[in-house]
Order: structure tokens, then sequence, then C-alpha cells
């Protein structure tokens, strides 16, 4: 059995268009970002990549794309060995090149994660995404230049240690992966560290940013990126909230 219709795709502003895998549950369903440029197009984390994604959107076939993922994490890295160029943090290079279902964290899938058959003979209960050797290493400082429109590489270490941001600062876009998302964060999973994710979560929420395309759920303006920063801040959307208290 194989499925039409797994990537559904919504075009947003300026040339930014939002991929869902359709049959993934939402909490496991992230974000695939698609940008349009002049000379390249930027896919922004590759979702889990059950089905083969550039294939199936005919957009990322017909020009030059860069595939970078804001971390290793099954469901955003999951496509990334579907596509020429990989880019990703160098911290967690090794997890691209040699996943495992704990590196990646794919043994918290469940069952109910996945809600129709991607292929015949998946089981959610063995399934890891293929090696993805990154192409290039990127780290704080680098620049994804598309020709005519440029992000800047930003490290947000915490949710994961080779976790990343895309800034483009003539437009204040900015994707921010699963260091922020309108959500409970995760800063549990094994190498996690909470303390380093409220550092980079105060840097971001000083930033001029315009707009949050995140690495789940809706994308958002300054003002909610704060109040969402605040509240983790504080102890909540935390999943490790009964470990932290107000006042921070
Ligand atoms: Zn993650």
């Amino acid at each position: 059995m194989t499925q039409s219709n797994w990537y559904n795709i919504n075009n947003l502003d300026d040339g930014v268009s939002r991929i869902l895998e359709a049959h993934v549950a939402a909490d496991w369903r992230c974000n695939i970002w698609h940008v349009r440029g002049r000379d390249r197009d930027l896919v922004i984390d590759t979702g889990l990549g059950l089905r083969p994604i550039a294939k199936e959107i005919t957009m990322l076939a017909e020009r030059p794309v860069i595939a970078l993922c804001t971390h290793s994490h099954h469901d955003h890295a999951g496509g990334l060995c579907q596509f020429e160029t990989r880019l990703g943090h160098v911290a967690e290079a090794d997890i691209f090149a040699n996943p495992t279902r704990e590196s990646t964290v794919a043994n918290l899938l469940e069952p109910q994660s996945i809600r129709q058959l991607p292929y015949e003979g998946f089981d959610v209960a063995d399934w890891c995404y293929r090696a993805a050797p990154l192409t290039g290493k990127i780290d704080e400082g680098d620049v994804i230049d598309l020709g005519d429109r440029v992000f800047q590489v930003l490290h947000f270490p915490g949710h994961s240690p080779g976790s990343i941001a895309l800034w483009e600062a003539t437009s204040g876009i900015i994707f921010t992966g699963d260091t922020l998302y309108d959500g409970i964060l995760y800063d549990h999973l094994y190498h996690s560290v909470p303390d380093q994710l409220c550092k980079s979560l105060r840097r971001l929420r000083e930033m001029p940013v315009s707009r949050v395309h995140a690495g789940h759920f809706n994308s958002f303006g300054r003002q909610r990126m704060q109040t969402v920063i605040d509240e983790y801040l504080v102890g909540q959307r935390s999943m490790l909230c009964p470990g932290r208290t107000s006042g921070d």
C-alpha cells in the first residue's frame, strides 16, 4: 500500500512555504520549510522522510536545493538523506552520519504517531532514518546565500547541542527549529541542557524579529515570541517544569 498526498504544502508570504507530513501526529510532525531564492532554494528541516519528498513535491525537483536541518532529531532530519546538499551543525555531525533510534530520539515514537502506513513493511518500533552524512558542517556566523536572500546561522544550543536558527536580517524572519515554537518546549531529552536553552532564548528574545517560523505548529510575531520565551523562563512550557521555579 502506498499513499499519495503524504505531503501538504501551504504557501505563506515572503516566498516561504510550509510543508507538513499529513499522516504524522501533530506532536512529531515538524514544519518543513521551503524558501525560494533567485539562484537556489532552501529547505529547512526535512520531516521523518518516510516518503520521497523530492519526488512528491515537484518544486523541490525543479531547482537546486540546499537542505539544512536545525538539528538531528528524527522528526527534522529523517528526509535529509534524500538531498544532495546536506547542512547541519558540526556538534551533531556524528548523529547525522550514524543515526540510532536513541541518538535521534526515534525511540520516543509510538504506534499512534504514524497514522497511515508510509510503505510496506514500515514498523515504528524499529524505524530509524537513513544515514545522512553532512556535505557541509555549519556553525555560528556562517551564511546561506540563495542569490537574493541571505540567511545567517545562529547557534542556539539547549534543546540539543547543535540546534541552530536561521536569521534573515533584511526581513526579520527567523527559523527557530525546536529552540522555540508555540508549545511545551522539549528540554528533557538525553542531550538537552535547559540552562543553555534559557541562554539561547534570552538571546533570541532581544533580536529584532518580525516573524518566527518555528520547528512545530504555527508561525508568530515578535510579541508572541517574547511571551512564549517569558513563559518558558518562569517555568511554564517546560517538559522539566517541576524542576524549575518562577523568578528566574
Ligand atoms: Zn528536536
